[in-house]
């Protein structure tokens, strides 16, 4: 069986990781999924949180914001609505639009659907959770 994985994280504006990794982890639409080397197949939806990995024995943080994932056992491929690593997030933007999305879900007259802001806060406090973490 391989030690390692190729792993892909595009966005369909750009590819953000293509990288042997040896662990991946991320979020699911029903919950947290850990991929190692020899994985059975299998395609998912893929919900908003963390993707971490370990690629040259140093774990890496990105935050992703729903897609698709297709897992191999050789292979992992992340195709996200949206996503960036831990080190690129603007701090200050994700505060503004954690703020922007708890005034929309408590005021229903400004008329913003609740889904929409929940979710708009979930991208918001996961990339200020990413942030946070960056490389380890
Ligand atoms: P905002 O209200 O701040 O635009 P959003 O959640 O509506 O946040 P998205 O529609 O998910 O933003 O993303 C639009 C683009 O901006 C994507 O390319 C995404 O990667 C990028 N992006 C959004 N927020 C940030 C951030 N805090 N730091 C860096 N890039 C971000």
């Amino acid at each position: 069986m391989a030690d390692a994985l190729e792993l892909e994280v595009a966005t369909p504006e750009r590819q953000l990781v293509r990288e042997e990794v040896t662990e991946v982890q991320l979020p699911g639409k029903d919950g947290y999924l850990g991929v190692l080397p020899g994985h059975a197949p299998l395609l998912s939806q893929l919900g908003i949180g963390y993707l971490t990995y370990v690629a040259a024995g140093r774990r890496k943080y990105l935050s992703v914001h729903s897609g698709f994932v297709e897992v191999l056992p050789d292979h992992v491929r992340v195709l996200a609505d949206a996503a960036e690593r831990a080190e690129e997030i603007d701090v200050e933007r994700a505060r503004r639009a954690a703020q922007r999305a708890q005034e929309e879900l408590l005021n229903p007259n400004l008329g913003v659907d609740p889904a929409a802001a929940m979710a708009a806060l979930m991208r918001a406090e996961t990339r200020l959770g990413a942030a946070e973490k960056k490389t380890a």
